[in-house]
Formats: C-alpha cells, structure tokens, sequence
C-alpha cells in the first residue's frame, strides 16, 4: 500500500463542478490501495478577492486578522471536498493546517513551517479516511494564532506534509501538463520538462516560475521527497522533480544549453540617488533595509550624473515591500547623506537557467544578443553558476521571455496547454 499526497491548486477547484470532478480523481487513487492526503488550495482567485476586500475596509490590514481572513478560503475548499467525497461513498474529514499540525513562526503573511505534528492525520488515515487538511497556512508555536505561510504556499504545506508523512511522493495537481521551459501563458511553444533537478527547480521558483513555491521546492530537496508536477485536467505525464541520476542529468545537458527562461514581475527597483563615495555608505544603506526585515535581490552601483563623488545605488525588492524600504531610507536620509530616493514599480525580471551554461561559454553573449534583437534594453544584470538574469522594462517581458527561449532552441511545434485559471 503506498501513501500518497496530492496537492490541487486554485484553478482546479474553481467551482462547485470541478470540486466533484477532482474528488472522482481522489476516489480512484484510494481505490488503487493507496493512503491519500489531500492538500487543497482556495478556490480559484478566492485569496485575491479576500485580499481586495480587506483593502476596502482597511488600508492597511492587521497582519493578524488578514491571515485570519485569508485562511478561510482553504477551510471553504477542504469542507466542500469532503462532501464531495462522502457523496461518491468514501470517508473523508478535513483538517485546518493547525490542527493537521503544522506549527509555524509567527510572522504573519510570510510565516515558515517549524514542526509537524501529523498524530491526527496519521489517525484518520488508520480509520480508512481521506484526508484533507487546508493549504496555505498553520498555527505560530508561540503566539498559537493562525499564519499563512506566503502566496502559493499550499505547495510546501503538500511537500512538508508528504515529508513528515514519510509519503512515497507528492503530486501537484494543477492547469498546466507540468513545468515548461518557459510559462506557457507567455510562449505557447513551451516545451514540457519531463524530468528536472532540485537545483534548476529552486533556480526556476526563486526566479518567479510560479508553477511551484520556492520553499516547497526547497523543501522536497531537503527532505528528498519527489515531486510530480501534473495537471487535474488531463493524464499525461507530468515533470518529476526529483535528484537526477547522472545518466538523466547528462541527457539534460546535451539536449538543451538552457533548460527554462523565467519571468518575474512581482519586484520593483529603488534608487538611492547622490550617495557620498566614502566606505561604510553602503553598509549603511543596507543596514537600514535589513532592519526592516526587507529581502532585496539585485543590487548596481552608478557613478552619480551631476554631483561629483557620489554614487547612485538601485536595488531590487519585492514590490509588497517598497513602501516599508522608502519610510526606512526616508526616516534616515539625513545621517546617510543621500540627496534623494526614485521608484520605479514598472519593472520585470527575465532569467535564462540551465546546469548546461556550466561548462559552455558565450551564454551571456547569446543572451544578451537576443535581447538586443527584440530591442530590449537592459537595466539592471546578476548571474549566478546556473542562471543570468536581466531587469528590463516591464513591457518588454513577453517579448524578452520569447527571444531568450528562441534563441536557446526551446521552442517546440505543439502549443502547451492551459486548462484553466486567469493567471492572476
Ligand atoms: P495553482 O493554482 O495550481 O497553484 P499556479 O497559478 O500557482 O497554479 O501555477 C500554475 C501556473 O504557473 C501556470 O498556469 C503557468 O501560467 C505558470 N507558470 C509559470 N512558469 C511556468 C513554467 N515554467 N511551467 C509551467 N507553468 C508555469
Ligand atoms: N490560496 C493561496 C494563494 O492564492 C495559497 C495557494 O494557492 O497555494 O496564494
Ligand atoms: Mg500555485
């Protein structure tokens, strides 16, 4: 008997339809003699739509009470699945993430997994239930309120679950047939992976590819638990992310320099205009943005136009947090010396990602000769072993995304399906 954890995002519950499609899936899981725990995401843009609604009440919503808010739409879609099992003849109880165990820090929105305590899962899961606990959240080991664990994270409560479950694998049920080399909403010739690293995986994610959250993905590898990427609405193979073996990772590499290009719109670029060029400024800066408890990602260095030894300084940050970083740098301008702060939201950030570049030069060269071509301008450019990215204007994203996966060869004849969702 294997035991099993399934994850169906947003899109695959979006309606009173669809819950009763996915349970007829369920159901045939569980009657091929498995253990099944079900992992279940809000119904379709519903944390969206609570999201704009608390903003209607409050500008700026308690952390508290919108992690309350926000985790009702999982109870809402784990409930209505268990009805949907019961009327197809099989036992099923939902679990919110606290009392699944899943025990958090206690940073609202953004909480981290410490600890499961799966006792009562493991229970049902002896008196013959399916099991399925809400996504997306857990209860603070300290102040034992409710937390979220950040967007998208219903992911890494399915993979730390399947971990702490000692599950065979975690499937991701979702709207597309797997991981792409590209978003196939973007490059309709996308290709599917069949097979890719925890490395490139984490690369893809932390690089905006929203087919999976960052932590789930950092998770699996941690714990080395596979991961099959697959969609509700079809039964083709999907992508297993998993530790390939040499011969896999080697075939990788021939195939395909390059094994995806990933966009990310989410982050904004702020600049620190007229900093003095004296040692410490910088420190200074980014003393201030750390204490805000900010995560910035790229950082470019300019002389300063006009003011003779100074500098500029632009960094990168998620767009949530630039409000918090401009009050930050605002409250001490002064002491640092700058003589003022720009802000430009209308970015996007476009990576190209492949163990391949490794061992081949001339990538970047390629990279940027296709950027030219589509007449995309670079701003802002950081690389890493396995990865080059580029801030470009956010207009020119698709077009940037396109040109990278032609260039690279990825493009393929048949056009990647997207069952559902609004790609919100
Ligand atoms: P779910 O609601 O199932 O969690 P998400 O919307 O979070 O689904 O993630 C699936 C979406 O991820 C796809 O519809 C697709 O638009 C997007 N996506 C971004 N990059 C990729 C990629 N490289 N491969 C596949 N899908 C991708
Ligand atoms: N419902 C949550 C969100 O939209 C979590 C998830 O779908 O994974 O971010
Ligand atoms: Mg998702």
């Amino acid at each position: 008997m294997g035991r099993i954890v399934q994850k169906f995002g947003g899109s695959s519950v979006a309606d009173a339809e669809s819950i009763k499609r996915v349970a007829k899936r369920i159901v045939a899981t569980k009657q091929a003699g498995n253990e099944v725990v079900i992992v279940i995401s809000a119904m379709g843009d519903t944390t969206d739509d609570l999201m704009d609604l608390a903003l209607r009440v409050s500008p700026q919503p308690e952390p508290r009470e919108l992690d309350m808010l926000l985790t009702t739409g999982e109870r809402q879609s784990a409930a209505l699945l268990a009805m949907a099992l019961s009327d197809l003849g099989v036992r099923a109880k939902s679990y919110t993430g606290s009392q699944a165990g899943v025990i958090t820090t206690g940073t609202h929105g953004n909480a981290r997994i410490i600890d499961i305590t799966p006792g009562r899962i493991v229970s049902s899961l002896d008196d013959g239930d399916i099991v399925i606990v809400a996504g997306f959240q857990g209860v603070s080991q300290t102040t034992k309120d409710i937390t979220t664990l950040g967007r998208g994270a219903s992911d890494t409560t399915a993979v730390a679950l399947a971990a702490a479950l000692g599950a065979d694998f975690c499937e991701i049920y979702t709207d597309v047939d797997g991981v792409f080399t590209a978003d196939p909403r973007i490059v309709p010739g996308a290709r599917r992976i069949p097979a890719i690293s925890y490395e490139e995986m984490l690369e893809m994610a932390a690089c905006g590819a929203k087919i999976l959250h960052l932590r789930c993905v950092e998770y699996a590898r941690r714990e080395n638990v596979p991961v099959h990427v697959r969609s509700s609405f079809s039964d083709k193979p999907g992508t297993w992310v998993k530790d390939l073996s040499p011969v896999e990772q080697g075939a990788a590499v021939e195939q395909a320099l390059i094994s995806g290009v990933a966009h990310d719109r989410s982050e904004a670029k702020v600049t620190v205009v007229a900093v003095p060029d004296h040692p410490g400024e910088a420190a200074a800066i980014f003393d201030v943005i750390a204490r805000a408890d900010i995560n910035i990602d790229m950082i470019v260095q300019n002389v300063s136009r006009g003011a003779e030894g100074r500098t500029d300084i632009s960094f990168t940050l998620p767009s949530a947090d630039a409000r918090k970083a401009i009050e930050a740098l605002r409250a001490e301008q002064d002491r640092i010396g700058f003589a003022d702060l720009l802000f430009d939201d209308q970015v996007g950030k476009v990576s190209i990602i492949g163990v391949g570049m490794r061992s081949h030069p001339g990538v970047t060269a390629s990279f940027f000769n296709a950027l030219a071509a589509a007449d995309v301008n670079i701003d802002m450019i950081s690389t890493s072993e396995i990865r080059i990215s580029v801030v470009v204007d956010e207009a020119d994203v698709d077009r940037a995304v396109q040109a990278a996966h032609t260039a690279f060869g990825l493009d393929a004849d048949g056009e990647a399906v997207v069952y559902a969702g609004t790609g919100r």
